[in-house]
């Protein structure tokens, strides 16, 4: 296996480990990224310092008050390069409590027993927070509340049993074409609802290194049945460019894969991180797709929009995964905003996922029937590309299952009764006894 000499045993985002304004912490065994390098690769960027050379960047006005009040000794030259994002990452709670008020509840988990998952957030993503509004969707997404210590019914650690179908380590080996490919399990910002969880921030038991990437790529090699590989994790558009095409070089050289996929949501949490170099070296691994987690509208901002642009400008087909949460994105006008939204920046809908039921997850879970009530909200309602596949990801294994409303009314006699998105009730000539439509004229053959 050729391997490039930066990519040292040990694997993490770039950054550094304290920042201005008192809102990062030394990296420590509970918050730093679970692996440190021995040797850094290198950074695609200038250090610090020089940040005067990088592209422009979108940024709105609300980033710029919030930068301004909160990392008053950061240049908006700083605030835009993604390694000054995850180096100035917001992770304790002091840190926080210059930002927000805090409430009850929120206090209550930050301060006490040790979460699943530590807190971290971006500040460019802290700044779309509401600073008094504890109920705000994206800060109830990402600030923790004591109810995440609840245990309900049902919950697992792994709900999916992705341990169960793993055949080595850092691949999930479920459906037969298609295998996800676990790269890292740091991402910049930590989602309060991650299925993953039980890996995404500093645990022990999961490392991700140049023998486990090999490992795995060994496997897709020696199983020809695999013609697509999902890079997720973690987030893999936090590790340093070098790292990605690395990755993408070695998948590319197994002759039976036809496509890879990138599952992220740095676009959205970290928007600086796709750098016209990133662009540039992604398209020339072509066919690549990529899955952006996207929660709210509110999300939407100019600093992603340039970030999707600049993702399909490089050609790069763009998906949405959502997670519907009780209380953030569950009514219909919310989801359609965020589903418009989407395809004015050139993103697909792709799937909308019932929440998983981890630990803790009982205050984030909606009944299934509000999933079906959006997508009946949707269906009809606007254009069919808005609209996403509602899917439950069966526990234990079972994979992506999808649900429809149901638009079938019945039958009567050899008509089957259609009813529309608004309700009205339409007949389809569908004879039961399908000989009597022998006479059809056929194409010659
Ligand atoms: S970005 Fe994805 S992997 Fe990372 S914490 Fe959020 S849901 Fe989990």
């Amino acid at each position: 296996m050729p391997s490039a000499s930066w990519l040292s045993e040990d694997i993490e985002p770039p950054g550094r480990e304290t920042g201005p304004a008192g809102l990062t912490q030394p990296a420590s065994p509970q918050t730093s990224p679970r692996v440190k390098s021995a040797v850094s690769p290198p950074s695609p960027l200038p250090p610090f310092g020089v940040l005067h050379a990088l592209p422009r960047f979108r940024v709105s006005a609300r980033s710029k008050a919030f930068r301004i009040r909160f990392f008053p000794s950061a240049t908006a030259a700083e605030w835009n390069d993604w390694r000054w994002q995850i180096a100035n990452r917001i992770s304790r709670p002091e840190g926080l409590e210059r930002i927000l008020r805090l409430s009850e509840r929120e206090r209550a988990a930050l301060y006490g027993q040790a979460s699943s998952m530590p807190l971290a957030v971006t500040p460019y993503y802290a700044a779309l927070l509401d600073r008094e509004d504890p109920c705000h969707p994206l800060r109830r997404s990402v600030i923790p509340v004591a109810d995440e210590y609840l245990r309900s019914p049902g919950e697992a650690e792994d709900p999916l049993g992705e341990e169960h179908d793993s055949p080595a380590p850092g691949i999930v080996h479920r459906y037969p074409d298609r295998v996800l490919f676990l790269v890292t399990s740091f991402c910049s910002t930590n989602c309060r609802y991650c299925t993953r969880s039980r890996i995404v921030g500093d645990k022990s038991g999961h490392p991700f290194n140049r023998a486990q990437w090999e490992g795995a790529i060994q496997y897709i090699e020696r199983t020809p049945s695999v013609r697509d590989v999902l890079l997720s994790g973690g987030d893999p558009l936090t590790l340093p460019d070098e790292a990605i095409e690395w990755l993408l070089q070695q998948l590319w050289r197994i002759p039976h894969l036809e496509i890879v996929r990138i599952g992220t949501k740095a676009p959205v949490v970290l928007p600086q991180r796709v750098t016209p170099a990133l662009c540039r070296m992604l398209k020339r691994y072509h066919p690549l797709w990529m899955s952006i987690h996207f929660t709210h509208p509110e999300e939407l901002t100019p600093e992603v929009a340039q970030a999707c642009e600049r993702l399909a400008d490089a050609g790069i087909p763009l998906g949405s995964q959502t997670v519907l949460l009780a209380g953030i994105n569950d009514e219909i006008e919310t989801m359609k905003r965020l589903v418009q939204g989407l395809l004015k920046i050139r993103v697909r809908p792709y799937y909308l996922y019932q929440c998983d039921p981890i630990l803790g997850s009982s205050h984030f879970r909606t009944p299934v029937e509000k999933g079906l009530e959006i997508i009946r909200g949707l269906r009809g309602h606007t254009t069919g590309y808005a609209v996403p596949v509602y899917v439950i990801d069966a526990p234990g294994g079972g994979g992506k299952i999808p649900l429809l409303p149901e638009y079938a009314a019945g039958r009567d006699g050899d008509d089957l009764l259609l009813r529309n998105y608004e309700g009205g009730l339409f007949r389809y000539p569908d004879p039961l006894d399908p000989g009597s439509l022998a006479n059809r004229p056929r194409a010659a053959s």
